[in-house]
């Protein structure tokens, strides 16, 4: 089984999508963090700006021992990640392993942006995690112990942007994906309702 969970930066897919994988004893890949790698091995590479030929080379040699980085979690690497994301050799080269990953049984929960349209059509069950840009920034700035709210929604609105403007696979919900808004939600609420989403999908 395959359950997909998508959206924008900071709505809480990575928790939700974390709890999916516990609950139902699933395999989980945060899609996100291959293009943070990108991005940061891009950046070590050639410096700043990010070159396309850069980016390219790092997604082609990418090396999943460097999933543990420390840097990969910072907002700057979550920038450069966006700005790889839109180049279509970068995501060519890191569709495989996703969809190779996605058919590791028992089942799979990937999350990132382009899950249920993209990297797995078919999935069983798809997400779109969603919540206001304000309410984003505030969680985002709450995790990131940053002090400047209006530099966080700044960012967390020209990411979506980037986003969800590109060409190549665009932030969208699949148009099968059941929309969950955390906007007034905790955690545990919206944890519930994913599960109660996925639930309703499984075959009996
Ligand atoms: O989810 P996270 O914030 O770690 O993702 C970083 C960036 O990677 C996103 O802003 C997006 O541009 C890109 N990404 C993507 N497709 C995915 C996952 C992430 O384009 N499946």
């Amino acid at each position: 089984m395959i359950i997909a969970v998508d959206g924008p930066a900071a709505a809480g897919k990575g928790t939700i999508a974390r709890a999916l994988a516990r609950h139902f004893g699933f395999h989980f890949l945060d899609t996100g963090a291959l293009y943070r790698m990108v991005g940061l091995a891009a950046i070590r590479a050639g410096g700043e700006p990010i070159t396309t030929p850069a980016a390219i080379a790092a997604a082609l040699s990418l090396d999943p021992a460097s999933f543990t980085d420390a840097d990969l979690r910072n907002e700057k690497v979550g920038a450069a990640a966006s700005i790889v994301a839109v180049i279509p050799e970068v995501r060519a080269a890191l569709l495989e392993f996703q969809r190779s990953f996605a058919r590791t049984p028992p089942g799979a929960v990937l999350d990132g942006r382009d899950i249920g349209t993209v990297v797995c059509p078919d999935a069983h069950a798809k997400l779109f995690i969603t919540a206001s840009a304000e309410v984003r920034a505030r969680r985002r700035q709450l995790e990131l112990g940053a002090t400047d709210y209006e530099a966080v929604l700044a960012d967390i609105r020209a990411r979506d942007a980037r986003d969800s403007q590109r060409t190549a696979a665009p932030l969208v919900a699949a148009t099968d994906a059941v929309t969950l808004d955390t906007s007034e939600m905790d955690i545990n609420a919206a944890v519930a309702a994913a599960v109660a989403t996925v639930e309703a999908r499984r075959l009996p």
